[in-house]
């Protein structure tokens, strides 16, 4: 057996209060947790905390670019085999023991070319229409014969774990058109790269922060050009034939796509993890309507929606049963796509926060317990239900993970030991019963089994 005694556990489940104890592991499950104190036999490793926190490894619901193959609900091509795992290394060194690959578009063949590192991942499907549809109005450059003859019925008999993510910024106006396709198509016609910050600007002028085509504020346009010292190469009615381009294409497809998720989800019984957003909010709304208990609406803390708007939304949700995601984003590490994490923040001083995630940010994205360490560091909520939100909380939304999430004896050891001060500082991550990493400096080394 392996023995972590002297910790401070947290079981996950949102109820039990955190307890000193130990946590036993046998093989790859746990078998005991509790406020005793096992000294453990001879043949036992123990490894004494010295008052440590000891959580559930975190499942993160949404991320992306976590296998080879094609990326987002656009079916943007995928990213390199070594990009891939140096991804997969940033989500262990956060505490993520488990991803969920929402790149829906990805074949059970390219997931399992991950299976060499002991980040588990989880995959999801897009395979129906319009999705495809949607993919190929936005790029759907990635998508190969084998992605567009596969089914989401086949994906979740192969076992995909949600539907999702049904649409994306890339094809619903949001964060991905700021940092992928606006930045693009501007370069093309000017030669010169905007930031996401200056993208989405161009686009809120000519669109709205709702996407509503056909009112542009032509003098917002201008200012903005001049700004960019674009004025000279890029008039304003080309600047905004450019956006619209960009972003209108894909936009009523996809709204289409996730409306018709919900129905998917009570065909297959897996949740649908949705695109939520300013613009795709009414979408969404009749989604959660039919999916209720299968309805996961992801980012509900979008930068898109005012604050008002993110709890209406929220509220919404939950009074259909459904489940409410937050996304970290950047917004304590880069915060260039989201420069504060208010709208978090606001949710979760609501009581309407079930699950915390990252989602992607152009792969500059924050884990998902440093939104654990800010929400219990400014009193919003206790660190038991905060911990619950990226562990217990995520294995009841998406119950194929059930198998993890808790300290519980039966479920999968899948285990984080962090400073009892700042959950963030992740000291040691336990996959399967196997110590996967030790951080420098912490004293805490992988020990001799
Ligand atoms: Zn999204």
């Amino acid at each position: 057996m392996f023995i972590l005694k002297n910790g401070r556990l947290v079981v996950g489940d949102g109820r039990t209060p955190a307890f000193t104890g130990s946590l036993v592991i046998d093989g790859d499950r746990i078998a005991a947790a509790g406020p005793d104190d096992y000294t453990g036999g001879l043949d036992d490793t123990v490894v004494d905390l010295g008052g440590r926190l000891v959580l559930p490894g975190a499942l993160d619901c949404h991320a992306h670019a976590v296998a080879p193959g094609p990326r987002f609900a656009s079916g943007t091509p995928g990213v390199s085999l070594p990009e891939v795992m140096g991804n997969l290394r940033r989500h262990l060194s956060q505490g993520h023991t488990t991803v969920v690959d929402l790149d829906g578009f990805k074949l059970p063949a390219e997931t399992t070319q991950v299976t060499g590192q002991p980040v588990r991942v989880a995959s999801s499907t897009v395979h129906f229409e319009p999705m495809f549809q949607a993919a190929d109005a936005a790029d759907g450059s990635g998508l190969t014969a084998a992605h567009r003859d596969m089914t989401a019925a086949a994906m979740a008999d192969a076992g995909a774990v949600v539907i999702g993510e049904v649409g994306a910024g890339m094809t619903l106006g949001g964060g991905g058109q700021d940092y992928l396709y606006i930045p693009a198509a501007v370069e093309k016609a000017t030669g010169t790269r905007l930031t996401p910050a200056q993208s989405k600007a161009l686009k809120y002028a000519v669109l709205g922060r709702h996407i509503r085509p056909g009112a542009p504020d032509t003098g917002a346009v201008r200012r903005l050009l001049t700004e960019y010292g674009l004025a000279e190469r890029l008039p304003v009615a080309d600047a905004v034939a450019l956006i619209e381009d960009s972003v209108l294409p894909s936009f009523q497809t996809a709204l289409d796509g996730l409306v018709r998720s919900a129905d998917l989800a009570v065909d297959l019984g897996i949740p649908t993890l949705v695109h939520n957003s300013a613009p795709s909010d009414e979408a969404a709304r009749t989604a959660a309507k039919v999916a209720g208990p299968l309805f996961i609406g992801g980012h509900t803390n979008h930068g898109t929606f005012s604050a008002d708007e993110a709890v209406a939304s929220a509220r919404y949700i939950r009074e259909q049963g459904g489940h409410v995601e937050l996304d970290t984003f950047d917004a304590w590490g880069r915060r260039e796509l989201h420069a504060a994490p208010e709208h978090l923040i606001a949710l979760v001083q609501e009581g309407l926060v079930d699950v915390i995630a990252t989602d992607y940010a152009s792969g500059h994205w924050d884990g998902v317990f440093s939104a654990v360490e800010a929400i219990v560091g400014v009193g919003l909520a206790s660190l038991e239900a905060a911990v619950a939100m990226v562990s217990g909380n995520v294995a009841r939304a998406l119950p194929r993970l059930g198998d993890r999430g808790l300290l519980r004896p039966g479920r999968l050891a899948d285990v984080v030991v962090t400073s009892p001060r700042h959950p963030s500082d992740i000291e040691l991550v336990i996959v399967g019963g196997e110590v996967v990493l030790a951080a420098e400096g912490s004293g805490l080394r992988e020990p001799a089994r």
